[in-house]
């Protein structure tokens, strides 16, 4: 037992759905991005392609949808199922598509910010939904002000739209590429015209991107999951720096620069991503399996039982049991249908510890010495509350293993972090973590473990993600530092 046991503070109450409520540090998905070129019913796809992503931001959801003669949106706050009804989604009308799930910080949180952003371009109705962050944004837009321009949103993708409808280009898809060529960060755009759709992928691929097919219309997700949802089939992946247009004539292949070095983000494989969703072939699940094995070997510690913390750690704690042999069970279970509640709790039901949205499960702990994995410790608030919960149901030793490296440096990629000082493991030693977070003991997998445990699965083709939260190696040169977080905000 370690020397510190902090019982439970009994602030563990009314989180939000998404957990980003400051009750529950974890990380935050940035947004989900959907697309359909060619399909008669692109809005209802758009409509369970958001569904499949809705992991990636429960903030606002909005879809918009054209041909020749229509140009129509729809966006609202909260998930999918709430905003879109047969009512919003019927005069929702055309053969192509763009859709957006938003994750936003919570005082950023307005209908403005809401995506796709639609605006009158000179050459007609232009919509932008993004998944990623412009790293220049805020540099860019105060050159734009100068200027004159005026903006509505305080979006990143808002500054795009500027940047296209300033282009000295006339042509739609060179006034794309030449804002395109003027930004820095991690992100994935759809753009919807009347008569086309355009897809852009970072220089580095650092968000998931992926095309699908379904019959002749093709498809477009963060995820492809999404085109499982739809009865779509996967396609290929975005290259780093591709540009691809869809219209009349078909697709054309083109790129708006050069890729640099491809760096797809290694968080997506340890956290964001759905574990039935494949990036660049490799499936989501496997790879965190992988992660628990590598961690087995890395860090084994004798114990009765692995559990994994849900959702994301269950795949890797799999892992891990079946690497060591001890059993895996189910030692925490997510109550799923927490929603937003706004109701606090009275002082007595405080104290009599009412958990909403994680329970131990006292019959499978009790008396035993449990190995708690998880996939990342943010702050570390988390993680204390979960190892006393555990200590709370009588577990007599808790090992915690986390299936990726220290977590020490922020994102500029579009996934909102904390700042590096609040970030634990960039502040304090491995052993001031584990007394912090109460556990008998800790180990992180080693950044070349995480690394072998991705790639196992590759077809080879490609190499390079982004550790930079780890490793503090930017794929990018960073250019404000007070960029951090996502786009959508
Ligand atoms: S810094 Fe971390 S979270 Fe951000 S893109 Fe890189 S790996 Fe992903």
């Amino acid at each position: 037992m370690s020397d510190a046991v902090k019982l439970w503070t009994g602030e563990f109450y009314n989180e939000g759905v998404s957990g980003h409520s400051g009750l529950f540090d974890k990380l935050n998905e940035e947004c989900g991005v959907f697309g359909v070129f060619g399909h008669p019913d692109a809005s209802s796809l758009c409509y369970y392609g958001l569904h499949a992503l809705q992991h990636r931001g429960q903030e606002s959801a909005g879809i918009c949808t054209a041909d020749p003669d229509h140009f129509q949106y729809y966006r609202g706050m909260g998930l999918a199922k709430e905003v879109f009804n047969s009512e919003t989604l019927g005069p929702l009308t055309g053969s192509s598509a763009i859709a957006h799930v938003r994750y936003s910080t919570a005082g950023e949180s307005k209908l403005a910010n809401a995506q796709p952003l639609v605006f009158k371009y000179r050459e007609g109705d232009l919509a932008i939904a993004t998944n990623g962050n412009l790293d220049n944004a805020n540099i860019i837009k105060r050159n734009l002000e100068k200027q004159g321009s005026i903006f509505q949103t305080t979006s990143d993708t808002e500054v795009l739209a500027h940047l296209i409808a300033r282009s000295k280009h006339d042509d739609i898809v060179d006034a794309v590429k030449d804002a395109l060529q003027q930004v820095v960060g991690g992100f994935a755009f759809l753009i919807l015209t009347r008569d086309k759709l355009i897809a852009a992928l970072d220089p580095n691929g650092l968000r998931p991107f992926v095309i699908g097919r379904l019959g002749s219309a093709y498809l477009f997700a963060s995820e492809t999951c999404a085109f499982d949802a739809v009865g779509g089939t996967y396609y290929r992946d975005m290259k780093p720096g591709e540009l691809l247009v869809l219209d009349r004539d078909g697709l054309h292949e083109d790129r708006f620069t050069e890729g640099g070095q491809r760096a797809i983000c290694a968080m997506e494989y340890i956290y964001f991503a759905r574990p039935d969703s494949d990036i660049d072939t490799i499936n989501i699940h496997s790879a965190r399996k992988r992660m628990g094995k590598r961690l087995a070997t890395e860090a084994f510690v004798d114990a009765d039982v692995v559990t994994g913390v849900p959702d994301s750690s269950i795949s890797a704690a799999i892992g891990f049991a079946e690497q060591t042999g001890i059993p895996y069970e189910l030692g925490l279970i997510k109550n799923r249908y927490t929603g937003r509640t706004f109701i606090q709790p009275s002082q007595e039901l405080r104290e009599q510890g009412v958990k909403m949205k994680l329970s131990a499960v006292r019959k499978v702990v009790e008396g035993k010495r449990v190995v708690m994995i998880d996939d990342s410790i943010v702050r570390g608030t988390t993680s204390l509350r979960i190892v006393n919960l555990l200590r709370e149901a009588g577990a007599t030793e808790v090992h915690v293993r986390i299936s990726s490296p220290p977590f020490m440096n922020p994102c500029y990629y579009g996934i909102d972090t904390p700042s590096r000082k609040e970030l634990i493991a960039a502040m304090h030693s491995l052993e001031e973590i584990r007394k912090a977070i109460n556990a008998d003991s800790l180990h992180f997998l080693s950044r070349e473990g995480l690394l072998e445990s991705i790639g196992e699965g590759s077809t080879g083709k490609q190499s390079g993600y982004c550790t930079a939260c780890f490793d503090n190696s930017y794929p990018t040169e960073i250019v404000d530092v007070t960029k951090i977080g996502c786009a959508c905000d």
